[in-house]
């Protein structure tokens, strides 16, 4: 849907709302009467008038003056959330679909930045030489803090920022916390994951990362000084009593711009080791040479982030088409290296099993690939009141908020009702262990009720190698 068609919808919701309400609604009202008529057109393809008729919202005579707002939202609320009620609670914000955001223009698997600004601190590393070698046609600014950098770039609003994010890159020395845990969210079962920082900002375009909501760096981010992680990752190997995951895929693509950062080939040496850390780089790309050329270690895990194929090419541009995720994933399982994929976050439809049930088969039925997964995690689409805004405001034929409810759990996020991602798991694990993989599977950021209801073994809460 293009963004005139959702504008055009969207006057016309207006206009059907007002024909049929007996007074003017005020602005937070009919921002809410709008939001509920479109998410059920969207996710119905029906026209308003079909919704509101459907409903029964009908012309004004019929209904008493004061009583229209409640009424409406009621019965929309029913339409759009059937699940609603008990205290359960699903946000109404206004639709904000306001001009041509088509996500990142620039990104095809290759970075060609205008402006390269590199701390003065970085400046003589032999990483930086190598790295703005790739990039001769930008211009390198030297700058005293990334703070100085960003005030020299002219101001846009949020999601232009974004979307030009792969146009401005930051090389700086990281002071902050090298290693930290996971921070997971609340009220929910910790997989005693922990995170090397290592990067800021991701060049794949998901419609549902939360970097769109959270970030508010005018570039990517990149730490110079991977050299003196060293010491802070041999620090806290020394402490750690028992096999303990660590990935630097919080807030950026592990490897999708290793070919110009060259990380892994320092990290992997690196993890290679240590006693007790697992380095697990995460990606949704396929081009791994530098994982290739090093060799292989029990230490180390190359994990992709896997979806039903038409949800990864609609919703995950930027990122490798899910053939050739699976196969970078067999060439680095024939290399030697322990695998692990995350089917995350996977996304409701009427449909869905279908398409998730054939890519747990199209990867498990190849026998290497099934014989070196060591974890695979599983979490559904889930996110943080705004974020849902700025993917309508980056991707106007965004479907994804649209079929099946979102409502806030314990922690706030918006999800589905649990019911259903039990339901989601539950056939997720007995299609996976049909395959007679025996490994670690995890839920994400899942309370215990859902763990338990989806009979994953209890002693099986955190990893222990
Ligand atoms: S369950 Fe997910 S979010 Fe929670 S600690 Fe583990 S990796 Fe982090």
């Amino acid at each position: 849907m293009t963004i005139s068609e959702n504008n055009d919808l969207v006057k016309m919701i207006r206009e059907e709302l007002a024909g049929r309400a007996p007074v003017p609604l005020g602005v937070n009202k009919e921002n809410e009467l709008i939001r509920l008529v479109y998410e059920i057109c969207r996710r119905d393809g029906k026209s308003p008038d079909l919704i509101l008729d459907s409903v029964g919202i009908v012309a004004p005579k019929k209904e008493r003056r004061g009583d229209f707002f409640r009424m409406a939202k009621k019965r929309l609320m029913r339409g759009r959330y059937p699940s609603y009620g008990f205290g359960r609670e699903a946000r109404l914000l206004p639709l904000k679909i306001t001009g041509d955001h088509t996500g990142c223009r620039t990104w095809n698997f290759g970075l060609d930045p205008n402006i390269i600004f590199v701390e003065n601190n970085v400046r003589n590393f032999v990483w930086t030489e190598e790295f703005l070698s790739f990039f001769p046609r930008a211009e390198v600014r030297g700058i005293s803090t990334f703070r100085d950098g960003t005030r020299s770039i002219s101001r846009v609003d949020p999601v232009t920022k974004y979307n030009r994010r792969v146009e401005n890159l930051f090389l700086i020395r990281n002071k902050d916390a090298f290693v930290k845990i996971c921070p997971c969210t609340k009220g929910c079962n910790r997989c005693g994951y922990w995170i090397l920082n290592v990067g800021f900002g991701c060049p794949v375009d998901c419609s549902y990362c939360f970097l769109q909501l959270y970030s508010n760096a005018p570039g990517l981010i990149l730490p110079a000084n991977i050299e003196e992680y060293y010491d802070h990752v041999k620090r806290f190997d020394s402490k750690t009593t028992v096999r303990t995951r660590i990935g630097t895929g919080e807030f950026t693509d592990s490897l999708a711009l290793d070919k110009y950062t060259g990380y892994s080939s320092k990290l992997i040496p690196l993890f290679r080791k240590t006693k007790n850390l697992v380095l697990e780089l995460k990606t949704k790309i396929a081009e791994i040479d530098n994982v290739l050329k090093e060799d292989p270690h029990e230490n180390i895990v190359i994990s992709w982030s896997v979806n039903d194929k038409e949800i990864a090419l609609e919703y995950e541009k930027g990122g490798a088409t899910i053939e050739e995720r699976i196969d970078a994933a067999r060439r680095a399982a024939e290399r030697g290296y322990s695998l692990g994929f995350h089917f995350d976050p996977i996304v409701y439809s009427r449909c869905w099993e279908d398409g998730y049930k054939a890519i747990v088969e199209e990867i498990f039925s190849i026998d290497v690939v099934r014989k070196n997964t060591v974890w695979i995690s599983l979490g559904t689409l889930r996110y943080t009141p705004g974020m849902k805004q700025v993917a309508e405001q980056r991707f106007s034929d965004n479907n994804l908020y649209y079929d099946g409810e979102f409502l806030a759990d314990i922690d706030g996020k918006l999800r589905y009702p649990r019911d259903l991602r039990i339901d989601i798991y539950s056939k997720m694990v007995n299609w996976i262990r049909s395959f007679d993989i025996s490994c670690w599977i995890y839920l994400c950021m899942e309370p215990e009720e859902v763990w338990q209801r989806t009979s994953l073994d209890p002693s099986d809460r955190i990893w222990t190698g």
